[in-house]
């Protein structure tokens, strides 16, 4: 029997096996790839894999990828399918330990972002809260943030965590990137440069830690993550890969333990965006004034109301604003969209 038959039985690869089995509670299950990678399928959806101990790991890191933690955000899902096949083929050979997350397979299977509440907004033991109490979202949070701990735990080199979306609305710029907000820590230039090998060009600096899963890994893992757009969302099958070939090879050039590219991309392309103003569903008669169909990063002049409600308004400062993750229809209290402005660019440090 193959490796791949350990872990996916009769399936053709991860992603068939996962929805097949997404509302199984699975053991978890062990195997040796034949160069001596050990390979741990934890949970549905989730790998844990750690390549042969004699192997060199010349970047000294330890990674973790997650995909799919909003179920319909299927191209990202694919691209790590398709690093994982490659895998499991020997198309190359693994350089360091890696964590690789589908975040919520019965939404993958139903097609939806989530099903009873926001995967993404569970993190750093949020999913402890009384409202969300047995919802099946909460349970994955809480497992996904043990499963990280654990293999921080068992990794001490130096932690990555790329968390990979694609976006509901179009967008202005159609790749981008949040930095968790962690008090007094910068962008480093390594990580900047790989931003731009995947061919993302947008840098949000986000203001204040939230509890999405690369703030819990940024707050409580101290690991440096980012939340990564990578255009729009799509059902499976319908996408074009061929779009996301920029975080496919630079996520398989960081796996084998190849050095960066030794042209490194110019810090001038890389547009850091900071946020000015947090929208929040007031619930007092909460008014938004931008319309449903606009795109991310669409600019909004000085004095322009954004929203308001009975108390209470918001205008655009002094200098022009844009609107990124604009939605409504969120409850009282949570984020109806982030208005932001190009910083202060700060070059990171070599
Ligand atoms: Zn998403």
């Amino acid at each position: 029997m193959s490796a791949k038959h350990d872990l996916f039985g009769t399936h053709s690869d991860w992603l068939t096996h996962t929805l097949d089995n997404a509302n199984a509670s699975l053991p978890e299950t062990k195997t040796v790839l034949p160069d001596g990678t050990r390979i741990s399928r934890k949970s549905v959806g989730v790998l844990d894999i750690v390549p042969p101990a004699k192997r060199n790991n010349p970047n000294a890191e330890a990674i973790i990828v997650s995909a799919g933690v909003h179920g319909n955000e299927t191209a990202p899902v694919e691209v790590l399918n398709g690093l994982v096949s490659e895998l499991f083929e020997g198309a190359w050979e693994l350089a360091c330990p890696l964590l690789l997350i589908l975040g919520n397979p019965p939404a993958m299977v139903a097609g939806e972002r989530f099903m009873e509440v926001n995967l993404n907004r569970l993190f750093d033991s949020a999913h402890g809260r009384s409202e969300y109490k047995g919802l099946t979202e909460s349970a994955r949070a809480q497992f996904l943030e043990e499963a990280c701990r654990q293999f921080a735990m068992a990794n001490p080199q130096a932690l990555c965590h790329y968390d990979l979306h694609t976006a509901i609305r179009p967008s202005l710029r159609e790749r981008f990137a949040l930095y968790p907000f962690v008090e007094g820590r910068k962008a480093p230039a390594d990580q900047c440069d790989f931003l731009l090998e995947s061919e993302v060009e947008t840098l949000l600096l986000q203001h204040k830690s939230g509890t999405t899963f690369s703030s819990f890994s940024s707050s409580a893992l101290k690991a440096e993550s980012f939340t990564i757009e990578l255009g729009k969302v799509r059902p499976f099958g319908q996408n074009d890969l061929g779009r996301f070939s920029g975080i496919r090879d630079a996520l398989r050039r960081r796996f084998r333990g190849q050095p960066a590219p030794s042209v490194q991309a110019p810090f001038d392309r890389l547009t850091v965006f900071e946020v000015v103003h947090e929208i929040l569903n007031t619930g007092k008669n909460f008014r938004f004034h931008v319309p449903d169909d606009v795109a991310n990063f669409t600019e909004y002049q000085p004095g322009t109301v954004i929203w308001e409600d009975d108390e209470t308004s918001y205008r655009v400062g002094h200098s022009p604003e844009a609107i990124v993750f604009p939605n409504p229809l969120v409850p009282v209290g949570q984020r109806v969209g982030l208005m932001v402005r190009p910083g202060r660019f700060q070059v990171p440090a070599r």
